[in-house]
């Protein structure tokens, strides 16, 4: 691997780019590494600093946290459960599905039993088949009763030939999504039983579709659908997260006295740290009170691991561990790499804002990222003073992912960019959006670093620089694959230098800074032109202070000790 990274790094450099964003899933376990890495880390290091690239590496990935949650995987955002209502029988509290739950047309023999399907999905052997949907959705949905902020666990057969689009079971509650996790069917298999896990949150109905959207060609099979209430399944244990379990007249019992410690050793650890499952067998609740005899009623409150997609998991903003793991990271990267510069990884961030840690802050979920990233951003200036910090966009765009009814975050996104100092570079990647983001980002006084390409045609670039025209602070542009895909390299760096990039990109920005006693001047224009600043004491008589080609982004100065005098600096691009 190290091989392939000095490979691209080479034509990187050869072909005019002068930064390397570098990600690594080990960067969130650094504790664990052995010398041999660290040895690897130092060969990529020194061959950047051979070929003139500077690396950027990638840390804080908060919304893709199973890497960091390999530390501690009890530090997942998870859903809360309120009053599972348990019954006492022969020493242990089992579940008692409060209202009681099911498909009455499970066993898909009469497909009348459901609420409603559409037409293309008919009764087949006991079965319910689709065949070639053709672009039609082809669904059977059932609406259900159930009782807010529980956990139901759905299993399904499913069956397939060639069928080409992948199903999904979603459930639906006042409209929106209450799961996200794939099923993992494959176009054509046997009968395999499939899983789906999802909290009602605060719906007393919800609707769940076994179905195909837009689904092409082929022929899948349903059957024998169930669905259950159940507890404790990846049940997390951490101070935000806490476990209440009482008598349903509200007495109050205590853990390791009235029952057994309670914990899930399966959540966030098969096969490994960090891996979450979507269901296996919950563990059991054993009681150790002889007062609490058979058919005595309990009711439980907890908090459960919950993922997205394919076993993406978010890290609690809230918990004081993940700050304190969050520093160390911060701590250790700048160890092994001491960067100039620093890309915080908060992307997609779907999971946000359940726990009691935070809901106990009372905070929305755009002020609570604010506050995340505002931390975040402080901690690397803490551990690397001066240096630079990049952030992809989408979290803090209201035309991208900064709004209310994002996946599972509960609350409004909106205000999450009001955490974003203007030192920040904002690095928007959403094609799609990319006017109205670079306009906001721009509004906002943050210098952007475009992330414009995505694996497509590489020409698409230019209608990202054409939309970037109107603004100051375009700083750079990211060749970002997502498929490791570098075949686009060169072409892409030869589109970029034949863009006729207007002036305005090449307009200084004069920042002052006072560290440790010393005042600084910080101009942040572009690379390769001249740049001259000038100073007067009363705006008026102005002379030159320096003049200088700028051989980096960003030049700092620094300045004569403060006097009582004021002192104005101005700067100008003057080629
Ligand atoms: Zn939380």
């Amino acid at each position: 691997m190290v091989l392939h990274v000095l490979g691209w790094m080479q034509r990187a450099s050869q072909a005019g780019y002068t930064h390397v964003l570098l990600n690594d899933s080990k960067f969130s376990r650094l504790a664990t590494m052995d010398a041999h890495y660290f040895r690897n880390l130092n060969t990529v290091k020194q061959a950047a600093s051979n070929l003139n690239l500077e690396i950027v590496p990638a840390l804080f990935p908060v919304g893709y946290a199973n890497d960091l949650l390999f530390n501690n995987p009890n530090l997942i955002e998870g859903l809360p459960v309120t009053n599972t209502l348990l019954v006492v029988s022969n020493g242990l509290a089992s579940i008692q599905p409060d209202p009681p739950v099911s498909f009455p047309g499970g066993n898909f023999s009469n497909l009348n039993l459901w609420s409603w399907k559409d037409p293309n999905v008919v009764e087949d052997n006991g079965a319910a088949r689709l065949t070639d949907p053709n672009g039609v959705n082809a669904r059977i949905v059932q609406q259900l009763t159930v009782k807010p902020f529980r956990q139901y666990h759905i299993s399904v057969q499913v069956k397939t030939t060639n069928f080409l689009t992948a199903p999904r079971v979603l459930i639906l509650g006042n409209g929106l999504a209450l799961n996200y996790n794939n099923l993992g069917v494959q176009p054509t298999q046997d009968w395999t039983t499939h899983h789906v896990v999802f909290n009602s949150l605060s719906n007393s109905t919800v609707s769940v579709y076994f179905g195909v959207w837009g689904g092409t060609t082929g022929s899948l099979w349903w059957d024998n659908a169930t669905i259950e209430e159940v507890a404790f399944l990846n049940l997390m244990r951490r101070p935000g997260a806490p476990l209440r379990l009482e008598t349903e007249s509200g007495a109050p019992l205590v853990e390791g006295t009235d029952f057994a410690p309670l914990s899930d050793p399966l959540m966030g650890s098969v096969p490994y740290a960090g891996v979450y499952d979507i269901y296996h067998t919950p563990p059991q609740l054993h009681l150790l009170s002889a007062e609490l005899t058979n058919g005595i009623r309990l009711r439980a409150s907890w908090y459960h691991a919950v993922t997205v997609y394919d076993d993406q998991a978010t890290i609690c903003l809230s918990e004081p561990a993940t700050l304190t793991l969050l520093l160390e990271q911060a701590q250790r990267m700048q160890a092994a790499w001491s960067t100039r510069g620093y890309f915080m990884s908060h992307d997609e961030i779907r999971v946000m804002n359940w726990c009691a840690a935070c809901q106990d802050r009372h905070l929305d979920a755009g002020p609570l990222l604010a506050d995340n990233v505002r931390t975040c951003a402080s901690i690397l200036r803490q551990v690397n003073p001066g240096g630079r910090i990049y952030v992809w966009s989408d979290m803090f765009d209201p035309n991208h992912n900064a709004h209310a009814n994002y996946y599972l975050v509960r609350g409004d996104l909106t205000g999450s960019w009001l955490g974003l100092d203007n030192d920040l570079i904002i690095v928007p990647w959403d094609y799609d959006t990319r006017a109205a983001s670079l306009q906001f980002f721009a509004g906002l006084g943050n210098r952007q670093v475009i992330a414009g390409y995505y694996d497509a045609d590489p020409m698409l670039v230019t209608n990202w620089l054409n939309a970037a025209r109107p603004y100051t602070g375009i700083s750079g542009v990211i060749y970002t694959t997502w498929q490791s895909s570098y075949a686009n390299l060169e072409t892409f760096a030869q589109i970029l230098a034949n863009y006729p990039a207007p002036s305005l990109w090449r307009a200084p920005r004069l920042l002052a800074s006072f560290t440790t006693g010393q005042t600084q001047l910080i101009l942040e224009g572009e690379r390769g032109h001249r740049y001259f600043i000038q100073q007067a004491y009363d705006l008026n008589q102005w002379t030159t202070w320096t003049n200088v080609t700028a051989n980096d982004a960003t030049l700092t100065f620094s300045t004569s000790p403060l006097t009582n005098r004021s002192q104005f600096f101005r700067a100008a691009c003057a080629q």
